[in-house]
């Protein structure tokens, strides 16, 4: 049986690491890329574990000898996935995810079109801006130009939300993981027939409810949130510090 590749973008702070490692605790048989990347580690990140480090140089190297399923810039630094990663996850017949941005996700997508892709949204730009300075807080390390940059990079990220198979809006933790774990058991039913006992009829409609095509209205107030629903094609980033409930 082939594995299922499974593409998951995200805003950076949209919760997507703690929907992945919740989905893993979940179901079983799904592995996880861990990418090479140029930025260094973050708090208790581990060489191996989140990320393998490395330089630019060596991520140069790499790409030279087409090491890489995709690779993007992200923020400056390099970003990366080996083809290592598949070959390891085909060989154990395990589907696998990969936390790629919408750079790499495009390109994966137009190498192997069968990749089911999700792309995962805050709720809105207040909820996303207080997950992220709570990490960095968390981290030891807030820096207020850090945070502006990845507020105002997630609306340019969050526009290529068409292009993606399913969208989750992760409003609340435990139903983004039951929606996630849905769409990776109903695509395992569709693609290689495996039962899903007495809650398949609930699990494809979960699924079928977070896919794109079926998602206009409840992406509608997440869109006019991040300003992307705006008829004249402007940004409105709302990002105002003041009348934020979650913050302090
Ligand atoms: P962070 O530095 O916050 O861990 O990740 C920043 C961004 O890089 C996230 O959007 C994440 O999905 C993306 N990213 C992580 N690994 C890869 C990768 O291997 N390839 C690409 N294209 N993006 C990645």
């Amino acid at each position: 049986m082939a594995g299922i590749l499974f593409i998951i973008s995200a805003p950076s702070g949209s919760g997507k690491s703690t929907l992945v490692s919740e989905l893993r605790k979940q179901v079983s048989g799904v592995d996880f890329s861990i990418s090479w990347t140029t930025r260094p580690p973050r708090g208790s990140e581990e060489h191996g574990r989140e990320y393998y480090f490395t330089d630019r140089a060596h991520f140069e190297e790499m790409i030279a000898a087409g090491e890489f399923l995709e690779n993007a810039e992200v923020f400056g630094n390099y970003y990366g996935t080996s083809r290592r990663s598949l070959e390891e996850a085909r060989k154990q017949g395990h589907d696998l995810i990969l936390d790629i941005d919408v750079q790499g996700a495009s390109q994966v997508r137009k190498t192997m079109p069968e990749a089911v892709s999700i792309f995962i949204m805050p709720p809105n730009p207040k909820v996303l801006r207080t997950r992220l300075r709570n990490r960095s807080r968390a981290e030891g390390q807030v820096n207020e130009a850090e945070l502006y940059r990845r507020l105002s990079e997630a609306s340019k990220e969050i526009e290529n939300y068409a292009g993606y198979s399913y969208i989750l809006v992760n409003d609340i933790l435990d139903r983004a993981v039951a929606q996630l774990e849905a769409i990776v058991l109903a695509e395992r039913f569709y693609r290689n027939s495996e039962p899903i006992t007495f809650r398949s009829s609930r699990v494809l409609e979960v699924a079928a409810a977070c896919r794109q095509a079926n998602s206009a209205e409840r992406l509608k107030p997440v869109l006019e949130a991040f300003g992307i629903l705006n008829s004249t094609g402007q940004q409105q980033l709302n990002f105002d510090e003041d009348s934020d409930p979650d913050e302090e």
